[in-house]
């Protein structure tokens, strides 16, 4: 589903910011990658979300190799394939949960009342349906973020990728967030979740520590 072999990201001033990094990504797994600030935590995330491309290495997400795809074949890939989540939610101020959940399939082809209709539903599984005509400022954190996820997963990517998904929420909408992920990745979904919090890595059956660049793996089956 995901590989990455003998990546290297070097930024211009010579910033080795992953330092030859190999790792395979199965589907449903459910995955943190753990890491103090600076390890190439946001590095990774970019690299695995398609939104950059290594120095050297090879990224294969779902069979593509990512260096053989023109920049728009990658944006489709990403489009139809990955889901992001970040800690500041990425909302569209002004704009109802349903509208700020339909903008995930702006490029699905579908028309404006499908698209509300699979909003509509998405919200519905983030436990959201009764907040459909509610704007981010009338929604706590924890709701603001499920709206994001359900803006994520609306499309039925593969892969979500949430980057510090709970680092803006209270520990209690953080956990709820967290069991939200969980739950969507028992119903197939390939959920990456990148993370500082050692904790919260700790529940995670595939970790991969971050340090310097460099990557060493833990299972728990
Ligand atoms: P993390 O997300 O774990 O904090 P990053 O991937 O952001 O780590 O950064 C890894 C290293 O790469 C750091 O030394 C950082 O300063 C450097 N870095 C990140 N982005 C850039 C960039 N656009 N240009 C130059 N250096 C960068």
């Amino acid at each position: 589903m995901i590989e990455l072999r003998d990546v290297t990201k070097v930024y211009a001033g010579g910033v080795r910011a992953l330092g030859g990094v190999s790792l395979r990504i199965e589907p449903g797994e459910l995955v943190a990658i753990v890491g103090p600030s600076g390890s190439g935590k946001s590095t990774m995330l970019n690299v695995l979300g398609t939104l950059d491309r290594p120095t050297s290495g090879t990224v294969r997400i779902d069979r593509y190799d990512v260096a053989r795809l023109s920049d728009a074949g990658l944006s489709a890939l990403r489009a139809s394939r990955i889901g992001f989540v970040f800690q500041q939610f990425h909302l569209a101020a002004g704009v109802r949960a349903i509208d700020n959940v339909a903008d995930g399939l702006l490029y699905s082809g579908l028309r404006l009342s499908a698209r509300r209709q699979h909003a509509a539903a998405a919200l519905e599984r983030v436990g959201l349906g009764h907040r459909l005509r509610h704007e981010p400022h009338e929604l706590s954190g924890g709701e603001r973020q499920r709206v994001a996820v359900a803006r994520a997963v609306v499309g039925e990517p593969a892969v979500l990728l949430a980057d510090e998904p709970t680092g803006a929420l209270d520990s209690a909408s953080g956990a709820g967030v967290m069991q939200l992920l969980r739950d969507l990745n028992t119903t197939g979904t390939t959920v990456i979740v990148i993370t500082h919090d050692r904790d919260i890595a700790a529940t995670f059956p595939h970790q991969l520590h971050l340090r310097d660049g460099h990557l060493s793996e833990e299972h728990h089956p």
